[in-house]
């Protein structure tokens, strides 16, 4: 049976809601608002239901199965934090209630700002940046603050070695500096050799993701951030990666001056699909009075062992301002702070140990498969080239499609740059080993597959309701409204699964 759309299900007069009688007095509408007809399906209420969730059986995400788009830690995320994201007395207060009405939502966000500051070993946090991008660009507002405090004003470039996520020269551009590209040496760490002919008294500090988006652990970090400190530059850690991290190594105490933390993929908060996010940024003493606010703090020390401190809003001395509307996104908030409740230090800990032991794992299996650019222990992802000498033609991005047919998400594509045919895989520690010999499998399947029948993967997906789309195209003449889906006849794999 072919699946007919919504479009072709509608018969004249059928309808899906009844409106209620009318209550007010009728009034003509003014001239030329109405149209005598608008090509709206006309179906009954069973029938709109059966569509959007059919179309909602569609969407792929990490509840329906394996994710492991590297660089975006898609970990499973618990309901327990959906529950309490939905507790009445959190989701109903009203972000410009008084203080004093939201003693319990301040404290919370109190004991959060500290217990990041606490796992990357630093001196305050402020909950404000609404993504990982927004607390690089806070993070980079504080140094350039820092500088201009000090009267230093020749401070203009900031480093950034090429393994870097792509939203860091991104951020030092929006925030007014100049960034300068440090290249890797031959092990995929930052050439030191460079990073020395780069710093000078116009450094205003260095951005680095740690580990890389190579998956990679930085050998060279204590040699790293000497340099930069000497030269009078401050340290700036992109803490995405901190699921490798937790519990083994604290950035702060290694001199790192600032960084953020993304909730929304170490601590589980649910994102994808264009938010919400939340990206706390934590600094040392340093940098402590230009933190963004106003954040939580205690106003007032509790007056004794039974009676809770008065919690408000506080704005740090020299503050480089509010980046947020309200308080941040506060049911992320709600979100890591029950995730971290629950797992304690040493639930958190094993969180970064199964998510680097599931990453070797996955490594160790296909590194006899595929290529691995830098074949070393890797952090909580690796990356491998998704193309062989012997296949000409197969490349990462029909890898990538290919893996749709067997009904699991494909890794990231062609990222990072310095790796080509990249394809980055983050299983992430919430992956049981039979997810991963199944990964496994059908990645050494395809590998055969390139070699014996590559037409089977230039044409993949085979199973979707919508094939390879061109993407020059589908960019430039997007559609976003209902239209007939291209091919779907022709896409029997599928209409047999819905018959
Ligand atoms: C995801 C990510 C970012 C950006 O975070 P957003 O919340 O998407 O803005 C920055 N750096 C690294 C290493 C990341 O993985």
């Amino acid at each position: 049976m072919t699946e007919p759309l919504i479009y072709e299900l509608s018969s004249p007069g059928r309808c899906g809601v009844l409106l209620p009688e009318l209550d007010v007095p009728e009034t003509a509408l003014p001239e030329g608002l109405l149209r005598d007809d608008l090509d709206l399906p006309e179906v009954s209420e069973v029938q709109v239901i059966r569509h959007f969730v059919k179309l909602s059986t569609l969407n792929y995400s990490i509840d329906k199965g394996f994710y492991p788009l590297g660089s975006c830690t898609m970990k499973y995320n618990p309901k327990v934090n959906e529950d309490a994201a939905r507790l009445p007395g959190l989701a109903g207060l009203h972000p410009l209630v008084d203080e004093q009405d939201a003693q319990g939502a301040l404290a919370m966000m109190y004991h959060l700002q500290g217990w990041l500051a606490e796992i990357a070993g630093f001196a305050g946090c402020s909950l404000q940046p609404a993504a990982g991008a927004q607390g690089e660009f806070a993070g980079l507002l504080m140094i350039r603050a820092y500088h201009l405090d000090r009267g230093d004003t020749k401070r203009t470039r900031i480093l950034i070695p090429n393994s870097a996520h792509g939203t860091n020269p991104a951020s030092v551009t929006m925030a007014g500096f100049e960034a300068v590209e440090l290249p890797s040496d031959e092990n995929g760490d930052v050439d030191l050799e460079a990073l020395r002919v780069a710093c000078d008294d116009t450094v205003a500090g260095m951005m680095i993701t740690v580990p890389s988006t190579l998956g990679l652990f930085e050998v060279h970090l204590p040699e790293v951030i000497e340099l930069v400190h000497a030269c009078g530059g401050l340290m700036y850690m992109d803490g995405a990666n901190m699921n490798a991290m937790m519990g083994v190594l604290k950035p702060g105490e290694i001199g790192f001056d600032v960084q953020h933390y993304n909730l929304h993929k170490t601590f589980s908060t649910p994102h994808g699909g264009g938010g919400p996010g939340s990206g706390p940024v934590a600094v040392n003493e340093k940098l402590l009075p230009f933190l963004p606010g106003p954040i939580a703090g205690v106003v007032e020390e509790a007056s004794g062992d039974d009676e809770a401190p008065l919690y408000g809003w506080v704005m740090p001395e020299k503050s480089i301002g509010r980046l947020k509307a309200f308080h941040g996104n506060f049911g992320m908030i709600i979100r890591a702070f029950t995730y971290i409740r629950i797992h304690g230090g040493t639930g958190l800990k094993a969180v970064s140990q199964y998510a680097v032991l599931n990453a070797n794992y996955l490594l160790s299996q296909l590194r006899d498969t595929y290529t691995v650019p830098h074949d070393r222990f890797c952090g909580h992802e690796f990356v491998i080239e998704g193309h062989w000498k012997d296949a000409p033609g197969v490349h990462a991005l029909d890898i990538s499609k290919r893996l749709m047919d067997y009904g699991l998400h494909p890794p990231t594509n062609y990222f990072p740059l310095i790796v080509p045919e990249a394809l980055m895989i983050e299983p992430t520690e919430t992956e049981p080993k039979e997810t991963l010999d199944a990964f496994v499998e059908v990645m050494k399947t395809i590998a055969r597959e390139a070699h014996e029948d590559p037409e089977l993967l230039h044409s993949a997906p085979h199973v979707t309701p919508v094939g390879r789309v061109d993407e020059v195209l589908a960019a430039k003449q997007l559609a976003l409204c209902c239209v007939p889906i291209p091919d779907w006849s022709a896409r029997t794999e599928l209409k047999t699964d819905l018959a």
